[in-house]
């Protein structure tokens, strides 16, 4: 079966590698990939949402699957629209994917069936939301509630900070998406994402990861779209993980059945772990980028026939295989990101830094002409590896990252610390 995978980034050279490998896959395509997705498929330069052009594709190729990266298409309708043309696809419809387009809608939802997150109140009038945050107080958080490309969530130290945040978010800074804004509890304790396959009725948990969303070491600096990852994420304990699926995931595939608006796809519970148990900070619709890399490099079975099953409603007669094995990935990122950064920079030695025991390279931002690798995007490469254990998944990605010669380049060099704190601990 000829397969089309729609985005651009390490997610979907990830997706691509691990679709590549099945005995199920015909001829492989990414729209419009990157500089890296190049060696597992072919890239066709169109549009994530440019739907008539992707249909057009889909026919001329006779491609039989579409799997759905990112979330803008998907909130913007691509599965509708390939289910109205009659080809199957993986991800959820535009209304299903509101669990990570509208951060109302989901506050509303584990409000209705019980699930355990932040308190919280959602406001279009400044007066209302700032007549909350003096009544709950500082730190406190204030989010944009439709996409802002990862930049809509203010979290205010002063009550000062948070009013200002009300005034920018409702004043347009981030256009529509700030028409609505969510105060809401500020949460303490650790993150960790958790993944879910689901059908529309049956769920399938994949696995926990971490990642590290500041831009510096020791987790210092700006927010960025994820500098690394690991998976598993030993803080999401077997124990910890039947409840996340008992009291945040399984309520939320039924509430969504309930409101007849069935979610397919992947579910990406964000989660902050608390003194009282899991919270839900916020749902994705997709695979996290670059959690997606990992759980990849993890995976020891055919990834396609459970993207399949998403769809075809028969995940209750699915299962997985992970190896027994740590995955970890460093993302190099142009120097500057994630504020401006210089493009076009060129990349050498990627093939003796892939050759590395247990390393994959997973490429984020990159153009490939005439042989050569160009950085083009803040985010540039995914250096991927695994290992017994975190520590040994960590040395040999940073062994690949030194093999790489990009001088306008730069990563973190702390990947993965906590965990490897907690394996000195059990030894
Ligand atoms: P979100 O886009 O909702 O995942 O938020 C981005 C980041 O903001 C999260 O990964 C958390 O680090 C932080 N965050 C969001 N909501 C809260 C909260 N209620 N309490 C503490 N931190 C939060």
């Amino acid at each position: 079966m000829n397969i089309l995978v729609i985005g651009s980034g390490g997610r979907e050279h990830a997706l691509c590698w691990a679709i590549a490998k099945s005995p199920l896959c015909g001829k492989l395509y990414c729209a419009p990939g990157n500089g890296g997705i190049g060696r597992v498929a072919e890239c066709v330069p169109l549009s994530p949402v440019d739907f008539d052009a992707i249909i057009a594709f889909i026919r001329e190729k006779e491609i039989g699957f579409v799997v759905i990266g990112p979330e803008d298409p998907l909130v913007k309708g691509l599965a509708d629209r390939l289910d109205e043309e009659g080809i199957a696809s993986f991800g959820p419809s535009a209304k299903a994917a509101q669990l990570e387009g509208s951060k109302g809608f989901t506050k509303d939802l584990c409000a209705e069936w019980d699930i355990p997150t932040a308190a919280y109140g959602r406001f279009s009038d400044a007066a209302g939301a700032k007549g909350l945050i003096a009544k709950m107080g500082a730190p406190i958080v204030v989010k944009a509630d439709g996409l802002a490309a990862g930049k809509g969530v203010i979290i205010a130290e002063t009550v000062e900070h948070a009013n200002n945040a009300i005034d920018e978010i409702l004043g347009g800074r981030f256009g529509a998406a700030g028409a609505e804004v969510v105060v809401e509890e500020f949460l303490e304790g650790e993150e960790a994402s958790f993944f879910a396959l689901c059908d529309g009725t049956h769920v399938l948990p994949l696995a926990a990861a971490q990642d590290h969303k500041r831009v510096f070491d020791n987790d210092q600096g700006p927010n960025t779209g994820g500098m690394g990852a690991y998976s598993p994420a030993p803080v999401m304990t077997p124990g910890l993980s039947v409840r996340v699926m008992r009291e945040i995931v399984e309520p939320t595939v039924r509430a969504m059945q309930d409101k007849g608006m069935p979610f397919k796809g992947v579910l990406y519970a964000g989660l902050m772990i608390t003194k009282d148990g899991p919270k839900l900070i916020e749902y994705n619709a997709r695979f996290g980028d670059p959690e997606c890399q990992v759980l990849m490099m993890r995976l020891d079975c055919d990834v396609l026939p459970l993207l399949m099953a998403c769809h075809a409603g028969t995940l209750d007669k699915a299962s997985l295989r992970w190896k027994d094995e740590v995955a970890l990935t460093v993302v190099m990122a142009a120097e500057g990101y994630p504020g401006d950064y210089k493009k076009n920079t060129e990349i050498k030695g990627l093939a003796e830094a892939g050759s590395e025991a247990g390393v994959q390279i997973f490429h984020a931002g990159t153009k490939a002409e005439g042989g050569r690798i160009f950085a083009t995007g803040g985010r540039v490469l995914n250096v991927t590896a695994t290992g017994k254990t975190t520590a040994e998944a960590q040395a040999r990605a940073y062994r690949a990252v030194d093999r790489i010669d990009w001088p306008e380049g730069f990563c973190r060099r702390d990947i993965g610390y906590r965990a490897i704190e907690r394996e000195k601990l059990k030894v």
